[in-house]
């Protein structure tokens, strides 16, 4: 009865998003052309950055754009247009600091502490600038990357796929070769382009799945890729994931992570070695494995719960480590109940089991919810003991449907 949509809604493979200014910086470094800006952080260093531009780039409009990870920032007063120094200033002072909510944030919006400050590269020219969307991304039914574009750009690519899903194209790439330039010809083709724009489109999209590939990203979107009135093919906006397994071999990336933009328990539990993704439900899951904890939090489900969050304490599950684990569980104030549920294969149950107890007189009188045991595998039954005879607040279940019933009962 694995679900699907676990694996997806608990973003279990875990990845480093990026602010577009870096993300930027990224694409730059592997000679993507760009919109080129510089972050600020305050209204003068704003005006700072406007002047070094103006002096570099030769325009004296710019665009603040604030940094946040969400997209939809245009819609939400996030982006935009400043004509001098003057309205630099005040702009840059109105987005820093703000609130900025947008299709993609929760209602409080996020906190915006930078902004970037760009040169404007929708000017007026010969023919009229044109926006294109364009994702790099891996195909999971093909296994293959693949490069999924549109003429639709600057808007919502979903609202695209529900209207016109005829205007949306991949390109996927064989791995043992890599893209082709023929590849890239069909794709500026597709957009329509000839002359010095296909030229510059072919170039740009070699360099993005070079870039793609080379930074170890899991996701690429690009939207939009613009069409300049000269016809230059640039990124105007990055969303860069890099793949987190990947940071080993990527050291200078390890400083691009904004631990501000993160959920601030996840950040505790990486601190403290535990693999654990915040949920919406009421049912704390403490698991060995990634996959048995999938298994937990669909047991959960069907004993008429929610799982509150992904929790793999992975291979050492000792009490300290499940001290840590309840410390962090019961940060959440909507869990009603904890499940613990570990396979004892190398390490043995009866381990587990006085880990727990030994945790759990720890901590005092800090767990407050109940606690519902599973513990399977070598010595289960002596564990099963260990728990029964600990006088703790704590039950035990030897089988998946014995430890959904006793998750139902406490909930009701
Ligand atoms: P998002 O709303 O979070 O996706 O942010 P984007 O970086 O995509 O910017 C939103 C919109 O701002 C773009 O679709 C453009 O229409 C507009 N924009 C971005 N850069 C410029 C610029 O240099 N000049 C002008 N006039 N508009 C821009
Ligand atoms: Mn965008």
């Amino acid at each position: 009865m694995l679900n699907d949509d676990y694996i997806c809604n608990a973003k279990i493979d875990l990845h480093m998003n990026l602010h577009e200014y870096q993300g930027k910086e990224i694409l730059s470094s592997f000679g993507v052309r760009i919109q080129r800006g510089l972050v600020a952080s305050s209204a003068s260093e704003a005006v700072n950055a406007a002047k070094q531009l103006t002096a570099e780039t030769g325009t004296s409009w710019h665009v603040i754009k604030a940094q946040v990870h969400a997209g939809g920032r245009g819609k939400g007063g996030g982006v935009k247009l400043a004509k001098n120094l003057n309205e630099v200033e005040t702009i840059a002072g109105q987005i820093i600091g703000m609130n900025l909510i947008t299709p993609q944030t929760s209602a409080e919006g996020k906190k915006v502490h930078q902004v970037l400050i760009a040169e404007d590269v929708y000017y007026p020219g010969e023919s009229e600038p044109d926006e294109f969307y364009m994702s790099v991304l891996l195909n999971r039914s093909t296994g293959r990357n693949m490069i999924m574009y549109s003429t639709e750009g600057g808007m919502d690519i979903e609202a695209v796929a529900e209207k016109t899903p005829h205007l949306i194209f991949n390109e996927e790439v064989d791995p043992s070769v890599g893209l082709l330039p023929f590849q890239a010809r069909r794709i500026a083709f597709n957009l329509g382009l000839s002359g010095q724009a296909h030229k510059e489109m072919v170039k740009f999209v070699m360099a993005l799945y070079t870039a793609y590939s080379k930074s170890d990203s899991s996701l690429f979107e690009i939207n939009p890729v613009l069409k300049t009135s000269d016809n230059k093919i640039l990124a105007v906006d990055a969303k860069v994931t890099i793949d987190d397994n990947s940071l080993f071999r990527h050291k200078d990336y390890k400083d691009l992570r904004d631990l501000r933009e993160e959920n601030p328990i996840e950040v505790e539990a990486g601190a403290l070695g535990l693999n654990y993704v915040d949920l919406d439900g009421n049912v704390g899951c403490m698991v060995n494995g990634a996959g048995l904890a999938m298994a937990t939090m669909d047991l959960i489900k069907q004993a008429g719960g929610e799982p509150a969050n992904f929790l793999d304490v992975g291979g050492t599950a000792d009490a300290a480590r499940v001290e840590a684990a309840f410390r962090i569980i019961l940060k959440d104030p909507n869990v009603k109940a904890i499940l613990i549920n570990i396979f004892g294969g190398i390490v043995r149950c009866d381990r587990v089991a006085q880990g727990i107890v030994d945790a759990y007189k720890n901590m005092g009188d800090a767990i407050k919810v109940p606690i519902i045991v599973r513990l399977q595998g070598t010595n289960a039954d002596i564990a099963k003991e260990l728990i029964d005879n600990s006088g703790l607040d704590v039950q035990s279940a030897v089988l998946f449907q014995e430890a959904a019933d006793k998750v139902q009962a406490v909930l009701s």
